[in-house]
């Protein structure tokens, strides 16, 4: 399955809310691979991507923190259909980017320990209990489902978004 082009911000699509998929059907294994192939040719370190991004209007993402160097000691490949979180708690700050917004990058607010349920291509229920940057993903990943941005995330857009120095 090939490299899918991603939706761009302002694409009205990425504000839509997705409807949840069979996780054993073909449909899911096939939107499952497209994200694999599609970030495989994003950008280096690209941590994360939801269906919505390739015009999927279903409930599936991938996060793969190890692509990161800097944060290898994490759950690794990650694939969760219909995910959504059971538990979170604190807070912290990380400067966020998305592949559907590449000209600027945010500090953005979110909950420091999460507990992700969720399910596997072949059914099986699972739980993620993260922290960290991880879990920052997870939650930025699961928000595209629920038709969110970061920029809706942003709280003062004076000091907290920044444009892209070039790419
Ligand atoms: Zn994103």
């Amino acid at each position: 399955m090939p490299n899918r082009e991603v939706l761009l911000y302002p694409d009205a699509r990425l504000k839509l809310n997705c409807a949840k998929i069979d996780p054993c059907s073909c449909k899911a294994r096939e939107i499952a691979q497209d994200l694999l192939d599609t970030m495989d040719c994003a950008p280096p370190r690209t941590v994360g991507i939801a269906a919505s991004q390739i015009g999927e209007m279903v409930r599936i993402i991938i996060v793969d923190t190890s692509r990161n160097p800097k944060y290898a000691g994490s759950h690794g490949l990650l694939i969760l259909v219909n995910p959504r979180i059971t538990e979170a708690e604190g807070n912290q700050v990380f400067r966020e980017g998305c592949l559907s917004i590449p000209d600027y990058t945010a500090n953005i607010s979110r909950h420091n320990h999460i507990t992700v349920s969720g399910f596997t291509l072949e059914g099986k229920e699972v739980m993620v209990t993260t922290s960290g940057f991880e879990s920052v993903v997870l939650q930025h990943e699961i928000d595209h489902l629920d038709g969110i941005l970061f920029l809706d995330r942003v709280a003062q857009v004076k000091t907290d978004l920044f444009r892209r120095k070039s790419h």
